[in-house]
């Protein structure tokens, strides 16, 4: 058994909150994080790398991937299918590694529900303001204006959703939403149901009591 179990830490906000930023931020600190690359039909953005961003896919493709049972979760969203492919999150599991998710609400829904319900720690990121939001969806200068009020479109209605995480964040100052996102997964760790080596430790410490009678 490995030392510690994995957790999977699943985060989602509106589209522009800084999901992407504060995960790749999070893996820097962390190299050991896994991240779960999802599949999706969406078309790649210009620097996306297949494998690496996403598996790009066409919607058949994805559809074949789902009907085989390959997906941990699935969703529509933006007109796009995305979905979590499964085996490497096993992989990840089995080697006492954690998995980041960067999904929407149903996914986080679909996994919180699933058999590996009790592994989900989940995280929130709101915006600090709704114009805010807009900016720097904007600013990230990789969607057409159509795009991007589309997404905006549909904030609301991913906002709603906060209440069901673990954890809330407001991504205001990056620095201090990195350091709030590394306190959250540190605590996490530390519970005593991700740490099964901690019975064999403390069987060595009565053991060792039991010495030096
Ligand atoms: P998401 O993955 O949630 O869609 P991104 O991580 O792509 O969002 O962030 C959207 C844009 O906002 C990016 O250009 C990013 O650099 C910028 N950004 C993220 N967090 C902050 C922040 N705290 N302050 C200012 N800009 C930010
Ligand atoms: P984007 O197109 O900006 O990369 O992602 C759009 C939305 O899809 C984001 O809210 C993102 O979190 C979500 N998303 C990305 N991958 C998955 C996935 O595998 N499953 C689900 N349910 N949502 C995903």
């Amino acid at each position: 058994m490995a030392d510690r179990r994995g957790l999977l830490l699943i985060i989602s906000s509106p589209s522009g909150a800084g999901k992407s930023t504060l995960s790749k931020r999070l893996r820097l600190w962390d190299p050991t994080i896994r991240f779960s690359v999802s599949a999706t039909t969406r078309k790649p953005r210009e620097g996306e790398v297949d494998g690496k961003d996403y598996y790009f896919r066409s919607r058949d493709e994805f559809e074949k991937m789902v009907a085989t049972g390959e997906m941990l979760e699935h969703a529509e969203v933006f007109g796009n299918l995305y979905g979590s492919p499964k085996a490497p999150v096993e992989a990840n599991m089995a080697a006492g590694c954690d998995t980041l998710f960067d999904i929407d609400w149903q996914g986080g829904q679909q996994i919180r529900n699933s058999a590996l319900g009790k592994d989900v720690v989940s995280i929130f990121i709101l915006p600090p303001s709704i114009s805010e939001l807009e900016g720097r969806l904007k600013g990230r200068g990789q969607d057409s204006t159509e795009v991007i009020a589309g997404r905006m479109a549909k904030s609301q209605a991913e906002i709603s959703h906060w209440a069901e995480y673990d954890y809330v964040l407001i991504n205001d100052d990056l620095d201090r939403a990195e350091e709030e996102l590394r306190t959250i997964l540190s605590a996490e760790r530390m519970r005593r149901d991700r740490q099964p080596g901690l019975t064999g430790f403390v069987r060595g410490l009565n053991k060792e009591f039991e010495e030096r009678q």
